[in-house]
């Protein structure tokens, strides 16, 4: 085997040799086939692991026992079937704590002086330094291994995120072309990704808003653009989505926009509503204020078809009062321009129209808004319902009724009871110009509106009855109980009055005083009893005797009562005055105990002028009393009139 390496090899293996001998950290020993240490240089001790049986003549394999299981290869190089072996990284304690590394690098030992008996060259380096350069790049490796890992699990993590958004993501190059899209923008667009991939921007975005901002992208502020625009999906449906986009930047260059897309078209659907509801409650608030302003029935009805005639924009509203299944008079209407009332004279509605409203049913009662988009084809509607309103032109009609608490009355103790609700009348409305859908908001507000109404024309009725109860209140206030003629307070308030308005309009004023003759006589032949019988038979001829509206009796006190007649001049006074006594006289009512007649007799006091600056209505008072008392003085059962030029103030009468 050796003769097989020839010379020139040899003799380089050997330069080699002596070349690796001769750096400073290589020691050597040799061993012959027992193992045993033949040679050994100087500084090879410190790596046996036993340094003190490193020495010429004993077994190799004590001080360095990683000889022990070598035998085949130590073989191989003695017999030269192997021209190296090495051993790398073998530990050596320097000290208890601190460790270094030898490598062995086993060799035949072939010298000029050849020989038979074979030997290996064993060399020895300190590799610790080598090791400590290993392990720190294995370390790097380890580190690098794991970064690797983690930056996986970090795609991976992105990946989920991306996925697992609700918002739709696309990565769109800067020439709008989308390149990446995540799980939720196929399913809010409804696309496979195949189907979006490399397609523009604009294939879902309709608003060029964004494929403009995409386009001219060097004028975009860093941050990008961001706003809502206006998508189709797949089946084609438009909705509303918000944008963010965000330009992905490579130094000076942009590689592409993320944006990532929230469909807001529920949102923008509530706003949308919330917006319209928020103007039909101020429309109905506006509607409502105006309505409310009156107490007046006739006024709150009229306003209300002004209103929404005007406000709604319909062509004809109109307020029919419904009772036992038929419409009444008193139908009010607010017709545009350019169309005919569906009124009569009458305010009724016109024959055969009040079936029309409830759509031909025969009884005007209706529970339910009754809306008809087109009266032509309506089937709410019967044949000859269709062809009134045809006629009067009508394309689109709604009703809606007004309900009411039946029997609202104020009681006598003042309370307010409330009776079973009833339909009280319809509020309908009408469009000529062309058949039209009604919106559900827009019936919601016109219910609305009815039950409004009905609660202005209830207050209405209340107030009504409050008026009549309070003038029924007043006129209790102002009659004489037993008589029921005007009392004296009440006399007082008319007196005043018509005293300034006869002065105003300078016409006379009239005035009679009278006085039933011993009547405590009366009274005492008969009884109280009798007396108020007799009183009240005098207060009968009394008002029997009035004549004109404005004439007004009253009683005055005990058994005196005063006659008031405007517009009156004394010739005037002096017939009622005679009336009274004819009718006193017919009416005969026995006075035995009187010393004047044996009936019942009045003597009266006349004074009437024309009210002025210069007198009062005092000084007519006055005046008929003076002429009472002339009467009585005078014998009584008679009248005298007070002589106007002649008046004397009472203490000079007296
Ligand atoms: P003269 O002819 O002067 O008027 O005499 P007279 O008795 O009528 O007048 P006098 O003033 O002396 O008496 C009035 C009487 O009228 C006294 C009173 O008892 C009676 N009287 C006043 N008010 C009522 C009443 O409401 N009912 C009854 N039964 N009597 C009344
Ligand atoms: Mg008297
Ligand atoms: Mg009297």
């Amino acid at each position: 085997m050796f003769d097989a390496i020839d010379n020139g090899a040899r003799q380089a293996m050997e330069r080699t040799i002596q070349a690796l001998l001769n750096l400073p950290q290589l020691e050597y020993f040799v061993i012959d086939r027992d193992r045993t240490i033949r040679e050994i240089s100087v500084g090879v001790l410190r790596f046996g692991d036993l340094p003190e049986e490193v020495q010429i003549g004993r077994d190799a394999r004590s001080p360095f026992p990683e000889l022990v299981g070598l035998e085949e290869v130590l073989d191989d190089l003695l017999e030269r079937r192997r021209t190296s072996f090495v051993l790398k990284g073998i530990a050596r304690f320097a000290d208890d704590t601190s460790m270094f590394y030898i490598d062995l690098y086993f060799l035949p030992k072939i010298l000029a002086s050849e020989t038979r008996n074979g030997q290996i060259i064993v060399l020895v380096r300190d590799s610790t330094e080598r090791m400590a350069t290993e392990q720190e790049f294995g370390q790097i490796a380890k580190e690098y291994s794991m970064t690797l890992i983690a930056l996986e699990s970090a795609k991976n993590y992105i990946d989920r995120v991306f996925h697992a958004m609700k918002d739709a993501l696309f990565v769109v190059t800067a020439t709008g072309r989308i390149v990446t899209i995540n799980n939720a923008a196929k399913d809010l667009f409804g696309y496979e990704e195949s189907a979006l991939l490399l397609q523009p921007i604009t294939k879902i975005v309709l608003d060029e808003r964004l494929s403009q901002a995409i386009e001219t992208r060097e004028k975009l502020p860093e941050t990008g653009v961001s706003g809502e625009f206006r998508c189709r999906t797949q089946p084609g449906e438009i909705r509303q989505f918000e944008f963010s986009c965000a330009t992905l930047q490579q130094e000076d260059t942009i590689d592409a926009f993320v944006c990532i897309g929230r469909d807001i078209t529920q949102r923008k659907r509530l706003e949308t509503q919330l917006q319209q509801q928020s103007q039909r409650d101020r429309l109905l608030g506006h509607m409502m204020q105006r309505i409310r302003q009156s107490l007046s029935l006739a006024e709150i009805l009229n306003t209300t078809v002004d209103e929404v005639q005007q406000c709604m924009g319909y062509d004809r509203a109109l307020v029919v009062r419904v009772e036992n299944g038929r419409s009444l008079c008193g139908c009010v209407e607010a017709v545009a321009s350019g169309y005919e009332s569906m009124l009569t004279g009458d305010r009724d509605l016109q024959a055969g129209q009040d079936r029309c409203l409830v759509g031909g049913t025969g009884e005007l009662t209706l529970d339910v808004p009754m809306a008809i988009a087109d009266v032509a084809s309506s089937e709410q509607l019967d044949e000859s319902c269709r062809q009134i309103l045809q006629q009067a032109k009508v394309r689109s009609q709604l009703v809606v009724p007004i309900f009411s608490n039946a029997q609202t009355s104020i009681l006598d103790r003042g309370e307010v009871s409330n009776a079973s609700i009833q339909l009280w009348g319809l509020l309908a409305v009408q469009v000529c110009r062309d058949a039209r859908l009604w919106e559900e908001w827009e019936i919601e507000l016109l219910q609305r509106l009815s039950e409004q109404v009905s609660i202005a024309i209830e207050q209405a009725q209340l107030y009504g009855q409050l008026q009549a109860a309070n003038r029924k209140l007043e006129q209790l206030a102002s009659l004489d109980e037993l008589t029921q003629l005007f009392n004296r307070r009440h006399f007082n308030e008319v007196f005043d009055r018509e005293w300034r308005r006869m002065a105003r309009e300078r016409q006379p004023l009239s005035l009679i005083l009278c006085d039933i003759d011993e009547f405590k006589k009366y009274n005492d032949a008969y009884g109280h009893v009798a007396g108020d019988a007799c009183l009240e038979q005098v207060a009968e001829v009394l008002r029997g005797c009035l004549r004109r509206g404005g004439d007004l009796a009253a009683r005055y006190g005990g058994e005196e009562f005063a006659i008031i007649l405007p517009n009156t001049e004394l010739s005037g006074a002096v017939d009622v005055v005679q009336s009274i006594r004819d009718r006193l006289a017919a009416r005969n009512l026995p006075h035995p105990a009187s010393q004047v007649k044996a009936r019942v007799t009045l003597s009266l006091g006349i004074a009437s002028w024309v009210p002025s600056a210069s007198s009062s209505a005092e000084e007519l008072l006055k005046a008929a009393d003076w002429a009472l008392y002339q009467a009585k003085v005078r014998g009584r059962d008679r009248y005298c009139i007070y002589p106007y030029r002649k008046w004397k103030t009472p203490t000079e009468r007296s």
